[in-house]
C-alpha cells in the first residue's frame, strides 16, 4: 500500500535527525566567495570618476560610472538612476513611506490623507512586499500569475475602476517564487493601462536582472520608456540590487524612474544623509568593471548554482513525477523554485518536513496576509545548502508530499 510505504518512508527520514534549511534565497558562502577580492577594495584608490574623493561627504545620488554600469541591465538612464545602500528592500519601504507622509508626483494628497490605500499583489509572490504592505496599513488584493505574468484582464479592470489602488509589486523577471518572466505584451499593457489613482505607480523590483540560469538569458520590455510615451512618465518605480552578485550584506542597490521622481525622491533622501557610501561603491566599480564583467561574475554564480536547480527539478521528477500530487517551475534564472502540492495540502508539508528536521519557507508565505486560500503552493530556496545537503532535502520533501498526498487524498 501506498501510504503504509509513504509512512515507513517518513519515519525513516525522521530518524535521520536532519537540520536543513531551505527557508531563504540566501547565496552560499562559495557564491560569497567569488567576491572575496571585494573585500581587498577599493586598495588605496579613493578618486570617483568625477575627481572627488569618495572617502568624503556627498555625492547624493551615487557615482555616475557605477549608475553607468547598471543603467543597461535596469533599463534606467544613468543620470535617472540612484544609488541606495545595501537592500533594494530599504528603498521601497522608503518609497512607500515618501507616498505616505509627502505628495507624489502626480498626486493630489499623502497616501497617509487617503482614507484607503490598496496595492495589488501578483500571487505567488514575495513575502517581504506583502509584509512592507501591511506594516503602514496598506490593504493587500491578490490577482493571479499567469506564465506571461499578471494576470493583465484582472490588474486592468481593477486599477481602472478603484483610486484607491495606489500600487502594483512586479517581479518581472525570473520572479519570486515561480520564475516568471513577464512578457512585452504584459509590461506595454502595465505601462499603458488607465489608472483610476493620478499616482498609480508600478513597483518594478528588477531583483534578478541578471541572475540567469541558462545560455538565453530573458530580457523583458523597457517598462520606463514604455510608460513614458503611453503618457505616464511617472508611473514606474525600478529597484534592483547587488545583493545576489556580490554581497548579500554588504552590496548596492539602486532606484530609477523618471527625473521628476528622481528629483522627488532625492528631496526626501538628503534630508536624511549627506551623501551615499561611495566607498563601496568605488570598490564596486573597480571589482565588476563593466557590464561584460557583471555578465562574466554572474555566469560564475550560475555555474554554481545550475546544478541546484537540476537536482531538485532532478529528485522531484523522479519521486514524485506522474504521481499527480506535485508539479513544480523549471525557472532559467533566479533564486527560487515554486512547487504546488494538492488543493490543502501545503501547510502540513511543511509540518512534516519541519517534524523531519527540513525547514521550508511558511505554507502562504507566497500570499498576502499569510494566506494561500488553496494551500497549495510550496516555496523551494535550493540555493544556500550545499549540494549533499539539498538532495537530502529534496528527496525528504518529497516524502512528506507523498506521505501528506495519501493521508489526505486516499
Ligand atoms: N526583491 C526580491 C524579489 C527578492 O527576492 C529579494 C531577496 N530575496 C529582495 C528584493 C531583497 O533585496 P535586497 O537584498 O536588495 O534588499
Amino acid at each position: 500500500m501506498e501510504i503504509e510505504r509513504a509512512r515507513r518512508d517518513y519515519e525513516e527520514l525522521r530518524g535521520k535527525g536532519l537540520k536543513l534549511d531551505l527557508t531563504r534565497g540566501k547565496p552560499s558562502s562559495t557564491q560569497l566567495d567569488l567576491s572575496a577580492e571585494l573585500l581587498r577594495l577599493p586598495g588605496d584608490a579613493h578618486t570617483a570618476a568625477d575627481g572627488s574623493d569618495t572617502r568624503n561627504y556627498g555625492g547624493l545620488q551615487g557615482l555616475a560610472e557605477l549608475r553607468a554600469l547598471f543603467s543597461g541591465v535596469l533599463q534606467v538612464p544613468t543620470g535617472q538612476l540612484i544609488v541606495g545602500g545595501n537592500s533594494s528592500l530599504a528603498m521601497m519601504h522608503d518609497s512607500i513611506v515618501y507616498c505616505l507622509l509627502g505628495v507624489p508626483v502626480g498626486g493630489e494628497r499623502r497616501w497617509a490623507d487617503e482614507e484607503r490605500v490598496a496595492f495589488l499583489c501578483p500571487v505567488p509572490g514575495y513575502d517581504r512586499h506583502f509584509a512592507l504592505c501591511e506594516r503602514f496599513g496598506i490593504e493587500l488584493i491578490p490577482v493571479p500569475m499567469t506564465p506571461d505574468g499578471p494576470d493583465m484582464d484582472e490588474v486592468e479592470r481593477l486599477v481602472a475602476a478603484d483610486a484607491a489602488i495606489k500600487g502594483i509589486w512586479c517581479v518581472p523577471k525570473y520572479s519570486n517564487p515561480d520564475g516568471v518572466s513577464y512578457s512585452a505584451q504584459t509590461v506595454a499593457r502595465l505601462a499603458a493601462m488607465p489608472a483610476a489613482a493620478p499616482d498609480f505607480r508600478i513597483f518594478w523590483d528588477n531583483a534578478y536582472a541578471v541572475h540567469h540560469l541558462t545560455d538565453q538569458p530573458a530580457e523583458i520590455a523597457d517598462v520606463l520608456t514604455l510608460a513614458a510615451e503611453a503618457g505616464h512618465p511617472d508611473r514606474v518605480f525600478v529597484y534592483g540590487s547587488t545583493s545576489k552578485v556580490t554581497l548579500a550584506g554588504s552590496g548596492v542597490s539602486f532606484f530609477g524612474s523618471s527625473p521628476a521622481n528622481v528629483a522627488w525622491f532625492l528631496g526626501f533622501l538628503g534630508k536624511g544623509t549627506i551623501g551615499a557610501d561611495k566607498v563601496n561603491q568605488l570598490r564596486h566599480v573597480i571589482f565588476l568593471r563593466d557590464e561584460d564583467g557583471l555578465r562574466a561574475h554572474m555566469r560564475r554564480h550560475a555555474e554554481l548554482i545550475r546544478p541546484k536547480f537540476e537536482a531538485v527539478d532532478r529528485i522531484l521528477s523522479k519521486e514524485l513525477g506522474g504521481t499527480g500530487l506535485a508539479s513544480w517551475s523549471s525557472p532559467a534564472g533566479g533564486y527560487f523554485i515554486s512547487l504546488e502540492v494538492p488543493d490543502g495540502c501545503a501547510k502540513e508539508v511543511v509540518r512534516r518536513a519541519a517534524e523531519a528536521g527540513i525547514a521550508l519557507t511558511p505554507a502562504g508565505a507566497t500570499h498576502p496576509y499569510g494566506n494561500d486560500p488553496a494551500d497549495r503552493t510550496i516555496r523551494i530556496a535550493p540555493t544556500y545548502p550545499d549540494l549533499e545537503e539539498l538532495e537530502v532535502a529534496i528527496s525528504g520533501l518529497a516524502t512528506c508530499v507523498r506521505l501528506v498526498g495519501a493521508e489526505k487524498l486516499g
